[in-house]
């Protein structure tokens, strides 16, 4: 199985069209240090030819362009794509609105919940993926479902989870209290495996809180992509950036007794890559103290490229 981070960066990329936080003004001069990155999406393979993407970012074709296994192959005739297959772990614009890009009239399918997959019917603009070439396939939770599409059985299976989160920002219902009129299937998490050799990895982009359930589910698990959008859960209200916690927003931070590192380091996890990092976040200074704490906590920091086989 090839996983390929496509994009590591949380909604809005780094650097972030209108923002001149530190790090934002900092990449955008080519300080040393400093990556950019775009947004959230894996691609994932287990041949090398057909591929399923999880979560299709507003930057997706430049994400494709910079990826020559997902280009467009001669030899399979006038139109082609390796992307057989896309899976949604929520309705947030950064990992839906790159299904737009997936125009033109070629099949693949759209894996989502319920829940994620109404946001997509709701918003008539996605029917330019059309049913039957664009099939809409739920997504039902604990349970493996094989993934294909185009008419190519990928050989990969996918298991969503409900983890604890946030319904999209754009659908937040303040009158439904304090869960904003969340239900479960807006955020879910993955398991993909490759049943011909058992193995396997998690993706969670979106996560507000690692409890009980979810610790025991990711326990010794080999590779688990996670929720790097913060650092500390007010580094946004301190950079004076906006007015909410990380948690508001629906995203643990890595810091403190209640963050990721901390949860983490009694999980047993073979190898812990953090995706969907905020521009904010002191993290993608490859010479912040907060990149010191991660890398000596055993994390890596996900980046736009990077391929992980298993
Ligand atoms: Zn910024």
């Amino acid at each position: 199985m090839i996983i390929k981070v496509l994009g590591s960066a949380a909604g809005g990329g780094f650097p972030q069209w209108n923002c001149n936080c530190s790090n934002c003004v900092a990449v955008r001069s080519g300080t040393p240090g400093l990556k950019a990155r775009t947004q959230s999406s894996l691609a994932v393979s287990r041949d090398g030819e057909n591929w399923v993407l999880l979560n299709a970012s507003p930057d997706l074709r430049q994400q494709l362009n910079a990826t020559p296994e997902l280009h467009a192959k001669p030899k399979f005739g006038p139109r082609h794509s390796p992307i057989k297959a896309v899976v949604l772990t929520n309705g947030d614009v950064d990992h839906i609105a790159g299904l737009i890009n997936l125009r033109e009239a070629q099949a693949f399918s759209v894996y989502g919940t319920d829940r994620v997959l109404s946001i997509v019917a709701d918003n008539s603009i996605f029917n330019i993926l059309a049913e039957p070439l664009v099939p809409r396939i739920v997504l039902p939770l604990d349970r493996p479902t094989p993934l294909s599409g185009a008419g190519v059985e990928l050989g990969l299976t996918v298991e969503a989870f409900a983890v604890p989160g946030k319904v999209a920002l754009y659908l937040e219902d303040e009158a439904a209290g304090p869960d904003l009129g969340t239900k479960e299937g807006d955020t879910i998490g993955l398991k993909v495996t490759d049943p011909a050799t058992a193995k396997s990895f998690f993706y969670i982009p979106g996560c507000s809180q690692i409890d009980e359930p979810l610790g025991a589910r990711l326990k010794d698990a080999s590779v688990v992509f996670f929720d790097g959008t913060l650092f500390t859960d007010n580094e946004m209200i301190e950079q004076g950036l906006m007015p909410k916690t990380g948690g508001r927003m629906g995203h643990i931070n890595m810091s403190g007794s209640e963050g990721s590192i901390e949860t983490f380091s009694k999980l047993g996890v073979g190898r812990l890559i953090y995706v969907h990092i905020n521009n904010s976040n002191p993290a993608l200074n490859e010479a912040s103290d907060a990149r010191k704490t991660i890398e000596g906590a055993g994390w890596e920091v996900g980046y736009d490229g990077l391929e992980v086989r298993l």
